[in-house]
């Protein structure tokens, strides 16, 4: 007897009509290979909330009594296959309902599987995943995090292309023949998905991870409440007001002290506080209150309670002043403001490389002008993922700003499909 246990980490809403297609296809390839399975959410991630870590699981058993018994839990402890579909998460993990950050390889079982969509390397990837006491291997399917929301349904076969995945890593419960019958049968059923399967099953490749590789950090984490600690009813206490700050020239919002965004968001503001002239828009407009005002009357976005919304950018007047950045290409969630008052030389070197770094720019959901996902569709190939965002400013206000959207870009070709880039708005 043997069974298969696989979970989809995604980004809540943005992400899950993806996640419950890959387990869903999980079960019905199964099926096509005279197994049994089942396919579920984790209880704890619903309500989900845009861009909040989620999870949903599949389990494959030989025979239907192992599939209950696997079945008979809350959720999964322990896992074969973790399927990561937005690179970011590989920073870790903070859902709903457990306090601290879950490192994204926690539940997989010694000897178990990562397979990660992302246009990153496994060394850089590994710079973000936090040491596992246990080796594992690392697999990368090629491709930007996909957008396949809880409205929208993203066709960029990436679904399909994580099922030709699986079949590499576990053959003896998925073969590709099995597979490409589920795809053939499954709403979403055509041969040019049936193909982007086969040709994700012959290019992925395995990267064995050593005990001494991944993020030395520890993972923050919080201490749980017992039972008795617990207050009676349903009460939840709202945040006190914030503080000042330096002798009440500058103000700090108060912020929970047991959910942290860090791991909600797949972008993050970089501000350049040389250029902003204060007119208080981001501030006003951010919709979790982010923004610290400081003692010079700037503002500067917290890293604890940004979830990356990019609404500030797009209200920002000024040309370049907040730009959203990919969270990959941060190592930490250390305060811009403060960096910049120290050294303020330094900090416009570090806002520069950061803003012109293209690979990391493009944003990882949703569109930055109408018109965007057509376009991309267009001139993407489909098996890797469609074609890579246009990065810029969106494009209503680059027109505002004096700049289209992609105008700064210094990479006219996308680096994952070789296609030219969409051109802006
Ligand atoms: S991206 Fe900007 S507006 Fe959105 S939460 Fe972060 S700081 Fe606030
Ligand atoms: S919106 Fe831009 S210019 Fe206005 S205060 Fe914020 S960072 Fe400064």
């Amino acid at each position: 007897m043997a069974h298969l246990v696989c979970e989809v980490v995604y980004r809540g809403i943005f992400q899950k009509n993806l996640a419950s297609r890959i387990t869903r296809g999980i079960v019905l390839s199964a099926r096509k290979a005279g197994r049994w399975g089942i396919a579920f959410g984790r209880y704890g991630d619903s309500p989900q909330r845009n861009g909040v870590p989620a999870k949903d699981f599949a389990i494959v058993a030989d025979t239907q009594e192992e599939l209950e018994q696997h079945m008979a839990r809350y959720e999964p402890k322990e896992l074969h296959v973790t399927i990561c579909v937005d690179d970011t998460l590989c920073k870790g993990v903070e859902s709903w309902a457990w306090y601290g950050l879950q490192p994204i390889t926690r539940l997989i079982l010694p000897n178990g599987h990562l397979l990660v969509t992302s246009t990153q390397s496994a060394e850089d990837l590994l710079q973000d995943i936090h040491k596992k006491d246990a080796p594992y291997s690392i697999w990368i399917l090629q491709g930007k995090a996909s957008f396949a929301g809880l409205w929208v349904y993203k066709e960029d076969h990436t679904e399909v292309r994580i099922l030709g995945a699986l079949a590499k890593i576990a053959p003896q419960f998925l073969t590709i023949d099995a597979v490409s019958a589920a795809i053939r049968e499954a709403e979403w059923g055509s041969e040019l998905k049936v193909e982007s399967a086969r040709k994700a099953y012959q290019r992925i490749q395995s990267r064995p991870v050593e005990l001494t590789e991944g993020n030395p950090e520890t993972p923050y984490s919080f201490e749980m409440p017992r039972w008795w600690e617990m207050r009676e009813g349903v009460t939840i206490p709202s945040l006190p007001i914030g503080k000042p700050i330096e002798g009440g020239k500058g103000y700090r919002p108060e912020r929970s002290g047991v959910f942290k965004k860090f791991s909600t968001r797949t972008m993050r503001p970089v501000v350049d506080f040389d250029t902003c002239v204060k007119c208080t828009l981001c501030w006003l407009q951010c919709p979790d209150s982010c923004f610290d005002v400081t003692p010079e009357g700037l503002y500067d976005a917290n890293m604890e309670s940004c979830c990356g919304c990019g609404i500030c950018e797009a209200v920002c007047p000024v040309k370049d002043c907040i730009t959203m950045v990919n969270e990959s290409a941060f190592e930490d969630n250390a305060s811009q403001w403060e960096m910049w008052r120290r050294d303020k030389d330094a900090y416009t070197v570090w806002l520069t490389e950061k803003i012109k770094d293209k690979v990391v720019t493009e944003r990882s959901h949703g569109f930055r002008y109408r018109g965007q996902y057509e376009e991309e569709l267009e001139a993407g190939e489909l098996d890797l993922g469609g074609a890579r965002l246009a990065d810029g400013i969106p494009g209503e206000n680059a027109r505002r700003k004096g700049a289209a959207a992609g105008a700064h870009s210094e990479h006219p070709v996308s680096i994952v499909t070789g296609v030219a880039e969409a051109p802006g708005a």
